[in-house]
């Protein structure tokens, strides 16, 4: 041991969880979870072996959506969707429902690795013209809106706003107006407020921030959905899944409730997406705080403005004390710490589930294998 602040035992679970997702979760969440597996209060049964189609399951729809409503404050012209199928299927669904057929280009931002996987699942129904790259410059910074390159009257223009992998997040709303803004949040949803009517279609997969996996978050503007082409299969129809209130085949019950309590935690006791939104970014500020005090040992990956709250990516001197960090920092009780598989490096991910105290421990360790380590970096 390295006489850190120990992060062991701390509520439910033994380690502090960075992972890049699935993620932490709040220990209050966990522990209703794992009660309702053996008995769903009330219901006699398991959550895992109830009906989909029970007026209890009806229940926990409604208040999934009534509480994202809340917390979103969304119009009524939204329909909210409980979707299978990840983020991943939405780099399909979206370009079948709005590109194929149609006359103009849908416009993409390059802005990282999981714009990458949505860009050719794109093109396979339509023209794209990406906007922009960041590709050459090695995914470091987001663009400015003047650097732009976008059609003149394109399908919709698609955007991460967070890119997990790279650690980069858009501290505004991107492009024109009078654009159909569609945005992939999976790694940010409910982590901070936004305005949600300006965008006509948000996804977001559930387990960064809002749940486990297996359950996505559609919101999609009304109007959207005339736009859609006959024959598509059904289950990638958003319209089955708007006319059966997301319930069109067995929905991932569990994920579903998970997801439901998460946004009862959110709404009563942090206390709606401000509170949420200043708790992460006091987090973030502590961690880039860190980093950036530590001269040069750890050094950030994104550019200062284009930092993300979510995924905080950095690199230390030597590849071999990269793999030293994460080892040691995992004998600590400090779990997911390892940068993706295509980047490498150091990722933490701050996501709602992580509290002030983890990260503060986080930080701790950082400043003690600094110490440790800084002259074998010299
Ligand atoms: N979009 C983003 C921003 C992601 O971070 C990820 C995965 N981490 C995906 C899409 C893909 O999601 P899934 O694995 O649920 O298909």
């Amino acid at each position: 041991m390295l006489g850190t602040p120990a992060a062991l035992r701390v509520g439910t679970v033994r380690k502090l969880n960075f992972s890049g997702g699935p993620g932490a979760l709040p220990d209050c969440v966990l522990e209703a979870a794992s009660e309702a597996i053996l008995e769903v209060p009330g219901q006699g049964l398991s959550l895992l072996g109830i009906s989909h189609r029970s007026p209890w399951f009806r229940d926990v729809v409604e208040e999934a959506e009534a509480n994202l409503r809340a917390l979103l404050d969304l119009s009524r012209s939204y329909y909210v969707l409980f979707l299978q199928g990840g983020g991943t299927l939405q780099f399909s669904m979206i370009p079948m429902s709005l590109l194929r057929g149609r006359a103009q280009p849908a416009d993409y931002l390059h802005t990282g690795y999981w714009s990458g996987k949505a860009i050719p699942e794109a093109r396979r129904e339509g023209a794209v013209n990406v906007v922009w790259s960041g590709e050459e410059e090695g995914f470091r910074r987001l663009p400015r809106e003047s650097e732009l390159a976008v059609s003149a009257a394109p399908e919709y223009l698609h955007y991460i706003s967070n890119e997990t992998v790279e650690g980069l997040q858009f501290h505004r709303v991107v492009g024109r107006e009078d654009l159909t803004r569609i945005c992939d949040m999976s790694s940010d949803f409910l982590s901070r407020r936004i305005d949600a009517g300006r965008f006509s279609l948000i996804y977001a997969h559930a387990q960064k921030n809002l749940g486990p996996a297996g359950v996505t978050v559609v919101l999609v503007r009304e109007d959207l959905l005339e736009r859609i082409p006959a024959n598509l299969p059904a289950m990638l129809d958003f319209r089955n899944h708007v006319r059966m209130g997301s319930i069109y085949n067995t929905p991932p019950v569990f994920a579903i409730y998970v997801t439901m309590l998460i946004t009862r935690w959110l709404r009563d006791e942090v206390g709606g997406l401000q509170a949420m939104e200043r708790l992460n970014r006091a987090k973030a500020q502590r961690l880039y705080e860190t980093i950036d005090s530590s001269q040069g040992f750890y050094a950030g990956r994104a550019a200062v403005p284009d930092r993300s709250l979510m995924n905080v990516a950095f690199t230390l001197p030597t590849a071999e004390l990269n793999v030293r960090f994460v080892e040691q920092a995992d004998a600590e009780g400090f779990a997911g710490l390892a940068g993706h598989r295509t980047l490498g490096g150091v990722r933490a991910s701050l996501y709602n589930g992580v509290t002030l105290e983890a990260v503060e421990a986080l930080c701790g360790f950082m400043d003690f294998f600094r110490e440790r380590y800084r002259r074998e970096a010299l």
